[in-house]
């Protein structure tokens, strides 16, 4: 295994996100966030009250987050990360690295690299010169999650 100059991503937690026992996927937020805003929308001309206007608010930020995460991949909370896999799963993580350059802390950053092509780097969060390509890792990932979902 290939290990990125000693560059090294932890992963120190990972839940896969599941509601109802069923895997969160990114699209049936999406999916959800969209029946919800048509939902509210239609509520709020019939009432004309502005408590479904509210509902409507909070389904657009949820669907403005979504296809964020699906473009970003990786989407921080201080400690936490969320992450969503190519397969649509979201992940609940913590990864943990330090930048061997300098005290900063290392986070992993998904980059659009033409149409519908991306690149996964991880960055130093004080120097974005601190730059390492994590395909090594990600590759790792992506079998470790395969066989997780076989069994
Ligand atoms: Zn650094």
């Amino acid at each position: 295994m290939k290990n990125n100059n000693g560059v090294k991503l932890e992963r120190s937690y990972e839940k896969h996100i599941k509601v109802f026992g069923k895997s969160l996927k990114v699209l049936r937020v999406i999916l959800i966030a969209v029946v919800g805003i048509v939902y509210s929308v239609m509520l709020a001309n019939e009432n004309g009250s502005y408590i479904p206007m509210g509902f409507a608010a909070f389904f657009v930020a949820l669907l403005v987050f979504a296809i964020y995460l699906r473009q970003k991949s990786f989407v921080y909370f201080g400690e936490y990360c969320l992450e969503a896999s190519e397969a649509g799963d979201i992940y609940l993580t913590m990864l943990h690295g330090h930048c061997p350059k300098c005290e900063g802390h290392l986070k992993l950053v998904k980059k659009r690299k033409g149409l519908g092509k991306f690149v996964t780097f991880i960055l130093c969060d004080k120097n974005s010169t601190h730059i390492w390509n994590a395909f090594a890792n990600s590759k790792e990932d992506k079998n470790k999650k395969k066989n997780e979902s076989k069994s």
